[in-house]
């Protein structure tokens, strides 16, 4: 069989785009990597066809782009987590490449936290961050908090007071659910716990919060200004109760040093000072 005119019709081809080339052998190439950019394929005993198919630099092209779509799309999950995450913008940003680092061993011991929160999530096992006003408390909390959004897992940063006005302000079929949805969290910071001097009705709600959360075995931060000593021998049996829950599940870290507000606020006078020159 003379092959000739089937040759010189492969030889008269025009390669569709730029990037490809008709080789000696009539097929289709890449100009970039050479690899085939058709292939024939049989049609069981029907003859066969010519398809384009990708070659190495489209199959890489491709690759990076379904990654950067995945990149994308983890980025906004992370954002719209935050978003959820934190009712203070300001804490939003809190990070442990932020922290001042006045205090170091606390500063490691909430990192190490962070990086171990996936077998520490399994038990459940939180953190109870007490000490005076002021020494970097939520801060902290705000770094864990992110740290654990940044791997990917919900975690939200709230306060006591902002829960229960919460619940309070909702029609009452709607605050089990509203408490239920917490634990869709895998992690909840709770700030400021204030369990000295509150009314029966607050202490009812803590202890309603605490117990949704203990159930569903979502580790949480709490934050106080409270003494644990002091509470651990408080005389209302409600509140020993909420404390024995919280010490349970949560390390106690004491947080001191030097007040950050006395500090910022020493530093604003400082500043002042230089400028105003008086
Ligand atoms: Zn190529």
């Amino acid at each position: 069989m003379d092959c000739t005119p089937i040759l010189d019709a492969l030889a008269r081809r025009v390669p569709k785009d730029q990037n490809t080339y008709i080789a000696p052998d009539g097929i289709l190439r890449c100009t970039n990597c050479h690899g085939t950019r058709e292939v024939t394929i049989d049609l069981l005993g029907m003859g066969s066809k010519i398809v384009p198919c990708i070659c190495r630099c489209m199959a890489r092209q491709r690759d990076q782009e379904i990654q950067r779509l995945k990149d994308q799309e983890a980025y906004d999950r992370i954002q719209r987590m935050r978003s959820l995450g934190f009712q203070e913008r300001t804490l939003a940003e809190a990070s442990f490449a932020r922290d001042d680092r006045k205090n170091p061993k606390i500063s490691d011991a909430l990192r190490k936290y962070a990086e171990h929160f996936a077998e520490l999530r399994k038990d459940g096992k939180g953190l109870l961050l007490y000490g005076p006003v002021g020494t970097g408390k939520t801060y902290y909390a705000a770094c864990v908090v992110n740290e654990v959004i940044r791997s990917g897992r919900p975690a939200l940063l709230t306060s006591f007071p902002r829960l229960i006005n919460q619940v309070s302000g909702a029609d009452w079929a709607d605050r089990q659910p509203m408490l239920d949805r917490l634990t869709d969290y895998s992690l909840v910071a709770l700030d400021d716990l204030g369990v000295e001097r509150q009314t029966d009705y607050t202490i009812e709600q803590m202890t309603m919060i605490l117990d949704t959360l203990y159930r569903a075995g979502i580790p949480l931060i709490i934050t106080t200004n409270a003494d644990p000593s002091r509470l651990s021998k408080a005389t209302d049996i409600r509140v020993q109760r909420i404390w024995d829950r919280i010490l349970e599940r949560c390390h106690p870290i004491a947080v001191t040093g030097e007040s950050r507000r006395r500090g910022k606020g020493q530093e604003n006078f400082r500043q002042g000072k230089e400028i105003l020159g008086i």
